[in-house]
């Protein structure tokens, strides 16, 4: 039986020289791949009420929505600013060169919902950090973020933890 790594496939070089981009298009494009990774980032949280899935540009959108429609519960988008056409609230965070932002609709969460937060990769953790500030503007409650990679020598993870997220990951 192969594992969610398995499918996972590696490129080197890509976006930059010297890095190794972990391509989860192969995960996602086998139909055992993709029912076996979203059944794993479900696991944790079976008997969990959870109120929304909340998904990270772009490939959390692929898992959030495959996800969401497991739970019968709502998705919603956090993008890359000026994405997003309603009034949003925006984070920004520092990248290896620059920074970045992210947004949310200010509507998308009520005070009280009780958030899984879904990305495809935890790498430095910041664009995770700003998703989870976002959630907890609008009122939500993380209960957990759930990834299929983290590379636990970048520092995502035990970032994360140290906001007192529970992170979970299918494979580092
Ligand atoms: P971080 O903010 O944790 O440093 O980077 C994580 C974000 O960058 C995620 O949204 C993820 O999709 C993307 N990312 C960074 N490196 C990789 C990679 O090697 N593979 C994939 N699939 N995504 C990556």
């Amino acid at each position: 039986m192969k594992t969610v790594k398995d499918y996972i496939r590696t490129i080197p070089d890509f976006p930059h020289k010297g890095i190794l981009f972990r391509d989860v298009t192969t995960l996602f494009s086998d139909p055992r791949g993709l029912r076996l990774a979203v059944d794993q980032m479900l696991h944790p949280y079976a008997g969990m009420r959870i109120d929304k899935v909340v998904g990270l540009e772009a490939r959390g959108f692929i898992l959030g929505g495959a996800i969401a429609h497991q739970l019968s519960v709502g998705f919603v988008p956090i993008r890359k600013k000026g994405k997003l056409p309603g009034p949003t609230l925006g984070e920004s965070y520092t990248l290896e060169y620059g920074k970045a932002e992210v947004e949310i609709h200010e509507d998308a969460i009520a005070g009280g919902e009780r958030i899984l937060l879904v990305d495809d990769l935890l790498a430095t953790g910041g664009t995770a950090e700003a998703g989870i500030k976002l959630i907890e503007r609008l009122g939500g409650t993380i209960m957990g973020c759930a990834f299929i990679v983290d590379l636990p020598e970048l520092g995502g993870r035990a970032r994360l933890e140290g906001m007192g997220m529970e992170v979970h990951a299918l494979c580092e």
